[in-house]
């Protein structure tokens, strides 16, 4: 099962990566996460991506390109991935395309998590004052002013990667204003919808009895999450 999940920042994708990551057993590659180790460690990626980051804006897409390519050709992904913040760009979206292709696979969806901007500045606002109060690192781009800037690259850059999806039919979106548990079963929903034959493809080499079950299963485990082919 191959996912990019999409939506402004702020919108809550990290969180329901994370829980459907653990739900499908596949892992969450989130660009931002990799860039702020990167960042942490002074890597030569961190280096060149900090200041950008700081500010808001983008990393350029080659470098992000290069990062996901190197990523997806790590083991663990063999069952798939959950992409989080990447692609940002129809170029970023292109580039994806092209070297899924290259290994002989492609995504099986887009899940994108809709918000309106002014619940966005509050959610961010009660995120920085919530790490605040627990004594956490505040992310030096969560606040106001740059996160106005993450708003207006979103508008201008990632917006159109919506467009890009949904003209491939590929393009499901939830409310992403929903309590978190309400927005991951929706997710699910989508998921078990497309499930059975992304599954049935994967398995069709495996001969005997239960496969499907077994796929089912694992869908469905979990408190509210549906079984895979059913409408709840
Ligand atoms: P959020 O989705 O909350 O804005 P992320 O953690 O996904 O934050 O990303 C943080 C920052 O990392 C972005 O503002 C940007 O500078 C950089 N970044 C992450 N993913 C990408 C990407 N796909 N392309 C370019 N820059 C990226």
């Amino acid at each position: 099962m191959r996912l990019v999940l999409l939506g402004p920042p702020g919108a809550g994708k990290g969180t329901q990566a994370m829980k459907l990551a653990t739900h499908l057993g596949i892992p969450q590659l989130s660009t931002g996460e990799i860039l702020r180790e990167a960042v942490a460690s002074r890597s030569t990626l961190g280096l060149r991506a900090k200041d950008v980051m700081d500010r808001g804006e983008l990393v350029s897409d080659d470098i992000v390109v290069s990062v996901v390519a190197n990523r997806i050709d790590q083991s663990d992904t063999a069952n798939g991935f959950i992409l989080d913040g990447f692609p940002r760009t129809v170029k970023q979206a292109e580039a994806l395309d092209q070297a899924l292709a290259a290994r002989g696979i492609k995504l099986d969806a887009i899940l994108e998590l809709e918000v309106d901007e002014a619940a966005l500045l509050d959610r961010i606002r009660g995120r920085a004052e919530a790490a605040a109060k627990n004594g956490e690192r505040i992310r030096k781009d969560d606040n106001p002013a740059v996160f106005k800037t993450r708003l207006d690259v979103y508008r201008a850059e990632t917006a159109p990667v919506t467009k890009y999806y949904r003209s491939q039919g590929l393009l499901n979106t939830v409310d992403g204003l929903q309590s978190i548990d309400v927005v991951t079963e929706e997710l699910a929903a989508v998921i078990a919808k497309i499930a059975p034959y992304h599954m049935r493809a994967e398995i069709s080499h495996v001969p005997g009895p239960g496969k499907q079950a077994a796929c089912n299963a694992r869908l469905s485990s979990g408190s509210g999450w549906p079984r895979a082919g059913s409408d709840q």
